[in-house]
């Protein structure tokens, strides 16, 4: 009888701390050392977040990145990253229907002076040239400055076809007028060969890529990572949580005995798992930031203490991370959408629709999951439905069950 309350007790504390969740279940490492009853130094309160270069840009940014969606009220938030370091700050023409770059606009109204501090990135998910001017201007507009440090197009998954020679022209012409000093782009899916063409272009500055502990140690994610250094290109992390959604993929469970002891053992050296999740990350040099969905003042406190955090991840962390990410992998889709989406009659964009699951689920935020879902063509929609997947499970590396995964994110999300 006792035994089973220590270890329902046990589970309880471990999943409160962050076992299988995102943002919400981090908890600052400062919360953690007064648990464990030793105090954090004053100095290292003090610190702000360290800073790297991004590609060969010249520019220095924070290694952690002030992403998610923001709203104009949260300007505590933008306050307290900016005083904290957290001076690289992402955002895109579409997040909350351009209430986030609202909301960056009313704090540089406010503190203009903050303005060439901040390392700004926003994008805009088109390949047009006159689209892109269109988006600039009114991303200029909401955000109450002249330039952007940064411009991505969003959603790049093949280089060819999106990065033509008249984006080209239009970011050098972009750049010449002062409106943006960097251009590149992002990735959710087919990063791979995305970032390995992008390294024979020459004129991209910067890549925002899926980039996590399940990613990184795949052979060609590292053949891409090097190519983008070598070509200078500096590089943004982002889904480092790697989120699989336990709710969604029931047939996985959210506890697995890895995921207890690896949190457990976590906790114990001070870090949760989510803040190791992001150290294993910045590990790699050639990773510049890490841009985390940060919604409020706790995750912000818990992301930048895990930037702080000098304790390095032993060989057995690792193992530890990469025993979770085994058995967790049918719930994370890893983005290769060559295998799946061609290894089926109909045009469906797998991965792109996990994705959007990912977002409700995972993160909470059903309002871009609808958004995102909701885009798509009502030819594709009803593709999901109609389409055989069985080809596209034989096939995929996370041994994702793509039908009833769909089916299910059809039923939530239109
Ligand atoms: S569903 Fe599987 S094959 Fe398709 S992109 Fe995701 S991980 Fe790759």
């Amino acid at each position: 009888m006792s035994d089973k309350k220590t270890t329902f007790s046990r589970r309880d504390f471990i999943k409160r701390a962050g076992a299988a969740g995102v943002g919400s279940a981090l908890i600052p490492l400062s919360a953690l050392t007064r648990a464990h009853g030793s105090s954090t130094s004053k100095a290292s309160e003090q610190m702000i977040v360290p800073t790297r270069p991004f590609g060969k840009t010249g520019a220095n940014v924070s290694i952690l990145s002030l992403g998610g969606v923001l709203k104009p009220s949260d300007q505590l938030v933008f306050r307290q990253a900016f005083k904290m370091g957290v001076t690289y700050w992402d955002t895109a023409n579409s997040y909350g229907w351009g209430k986030n770059e609202k909301a960056i606009g009313k704090y540089f109204a406010k503190f203009p002076n903050d303005r060439k501090k901040i390392f700004l990135v926003t994008k805009a998910a088109t390949s047009d040239p006159q689209k892109l001017t269109g988006n600039l201007n009114t991303s200029l507009q909401r955000m109450n400055t002249s330039y952007i440090d940064m411009y991505f197009i969003h959603y790049v998954s093949n280089v060819k076809k999106e990065l033509t020679d008249a984006v080209k022209a239009w970011a050098a012409k972009a750049k010449a007028k002062g409106s943006i000093r960097f251009f590149g782009f992002s990735a959710h899916k087919n990063m791979e060969n995305s970032m390995l063409a992008a390294a024979k272009l020459g004129w991209i500055d910067g890549i925002m890529m899926s980039y996590n502990y399940r990613l990184m140690v795949q052979s060609k994610m590292k053949r891409a990572v090097d190519a983008c250094a070598e070509a200078g290109i500096g590089l943004t992390a982002m889904k480092t949580q790697a989120a699989f959604s336990a709710n969604f993929y029931a047939s996985i469970g959210s506890e697995t005995d890895d995921a207890l002891e690896m949190t457990e053992n976590f906790l114990k050296k001070g870090y949760t798992a989510e803040q190791a999740k992001l150290k294993v990350v910045w590990e790699n040099p050639n990773i510049a930031s890490i841009c985390s969905a940060i919604s409020n003042m706790t995750i912000l406190q818990a992301n930048v203490d895990a930037a702080l955090n000098k304790k390095e991840l032993s060989g057995r962390d690792r193992q530890r991370l990469q025993q979770y990410a085994q058995h967790t992998a049918p719930g994370y889709c890893a983005g290769c959408a060559r295998i799946c989406e061609s290894a089926i009659d109909l045009d469906v964009p797998i991965s792109d629709i996990l994705r959007y699951a990912m977002y409700h689920h995972s993160y909470g935020d059903r309002n871009t999951a609808l958004r995102l879902f909701n885009e798509l063509p009502a030819g594709i929609k009803s593709n999901i439905l109609k389409a055989d997947y069985s080809e596209a499970e034989k096939y995929c590396p996370q041994s994702i069950q793509i039908g009833k995964v769909l089916k299910k994110a059809y039923e939530n999300l239109s």
